[in-house]
């Protein structure tokens, strides 16, 4: 089994001589295995890769789209497919694409982008600022895009190289959306043995990645409930029945959740993020609406968390003669799980990138108590995400993601599309033990 491996190797490395169209000076096989990832940097940097990806990211930035709106990025995405020979399923959860590189036989290996904006207005002024009023890529997933399409490019100029397929998963509504959710009913991940994704990270040098083995960002959830009294004069309390009293006691309460019942080793938070209720400084109103989102990093203690939510706020609510209604938003926005990366491709990720831009520019990143929906491709197959470095002094401090002030810092594109791509090829390499036996199910339409 060692040996055959070592020995496809060998002659996996003797094709991926093979002239590209674009790159014709890359020869990526003369070194062995190690040298593909810088050569596929080599290949994202060319100006004619480079500018490219740049054109894309800042049209996609000048439009941006919502959750399931993002009509026009897909058809920007399927345009520049067909120009590139790619082949693709569309739509997969609404406006989603899933294109495919290589054999079109097993292994199957997938990248990711997302593709949605947020609804908030830009306050950056420059020739590319958003021409959507209130809708902004203040998340990065215009750059995203970019890279994914940046890896297909020179992904495809070496596809008779490939020892099995690139599927590129183009995503909707990664933002509260759970648009994975949907690209997994859609079919996105069939035959997919692992998946691969990245985010643009403000914090990280450029030319440099993070990330960890294992639970690396939370799973999420919201809620928001309304409390109901009875509204009457403030100066007569003994008349009404007061909701803005309750909802107040049920805020402290809330916060005991983390405090006196989670393990202090299990990282948890409960935030109570809007409380709405009354209008005038004499008056007790009705009803107050409160609202929130609750974090953690195992489905269970989310669970835990989302039923004891419940109870506080309907136990307290009660407490003070109040009544409770508790919306969890299951349809909308239901509960995302841990994004949990798989130990094997840890290392898998830790040598492409190593080789690509020295191991010291591999860094281990602490846990985040933000979340990312690429969780749910996790919870079906075997994936990996990582933070892709950005910073730069000479940028000055880049913003965080959802800023109205943020910026992407353009050359990292290029480092993202290579890693995509270097994940990839290297991955159909290295793990030819994933293929799926003629025994298992398998099929093979695309
Ligand atoms: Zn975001
Ligand atoms: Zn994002």
């Amino acid at each position: 089994m060692e040996f055959c491996m070592q020995l496809s190797l060998v002659l996996v490395l003797s094709v991926f001589v093979v002239p590209a169209a674009v790159l014709s000076d890359s020869s990526l096989s003369s070194k062995g295995v190690s040298e593909i990832p810088k050569k596929l940097l080599n290949l994202a940097q060319k100006p004619q890769v480079f500018d490219w990806m740049v054109g894309i990211r800042r049209k996609i930035h000048e439009n941006p789209e919502l959750g399931y709106e993002e009509f026009e990025t897909s058809e920007l995405i399927r345009a520049e497919l067909d120009k590139m020979g790619i082949e693709y399923k569309h739509p997969i959860g609404v406006t989603g694409v899933v294109g495919f590189i290589g054999t079109r036989k097993p292994p199957f290996v997938a990248i990711r982008a997302d593709m949605d904006a947020l609804a908030m207005q830009e306050m950056v002024e420059w020739e590319h600022k958003s021409k959507n009023a209130g809708k902004m890529h203040a998340c990065g997933h215009d750059a995203h895009v970019a890279m994914l399409l940046g890896a297909a490019k020179i992904l495809k100029d070496h596809e008779k190289d490939l020892q099995g397929t690139v599927v590129l998963v183009f995503q909707p509504a990664e933002e509260g959306g759970a648009g994975a959710k949907k690209m997994i009913a859609g079919g996105a991940l069939e035959n997919v043995s692992a998946i691969f994704g990245l985010h643009v990270a403000n914090h990280i040098p450029i030319a440099e990645v993070a990330s960890r083995p294992g639970p690396f960002f939370a799973g999420s959830g919201f809620f928001e409930a309304t409390i109901s009294g009875k509204g009457g004069h403030a100066a007569l309390p003994h008349h009404a029945v007061d909701p803005i009293l309750a909802a107040s006691n049920v805020i402290v309460s809330l916060q005991h959740l983390v405090s006196r019942e989670a393990d202090p080793l299990d990282s948890q938070v409960v935030t109570v993020g809007k409380f709405q209720g009354g209008d005038a400084f004499n008056v007790i109103p009705d009803s107050v609406k409160i609202g929130g989102t609750f974090r953690a990093f195992t489905m269970k203690s989310l669970m835990q968390l989302k039923q004891r939510i419940k109870q506080v706020i309907t136990g307290q609510a009660s407490v003070h003669r109040c009544i409770a209604t508790v919306n969890f938003f299951e349809d909308e926005k239901p509960i995302s799980p841990p994004t949990i990366n798989h130990n094997d491709l840890h290392e898998h990720f830790r040598n492409v990138a190593g080789d690509m831009l020295g191991f010291q520019k591999v860094k281990d990143h602490q846990p985040l108590m933000g979340s990312e929906d690429f969780a749910y491709y996790q919870e079906a197959i075997p994936g990996y995400f990582f933070l892709l470095g950005m910073a730069d002094d000479a940028l000055g401090p880049l913003p965080t993601p959802h800023s109205p002030h943020f910026r992407i810092n353009e050359d990292a594109l290029p480092f993202g599309a290579a890693l995509h791509a270097a994940l990839a090829v290297r991955y159909l390499l290295e793990f030819p033990q994933e293929v799926p036996s003629p025994a298992q199910e398998y099929h093979d339409e695309l």
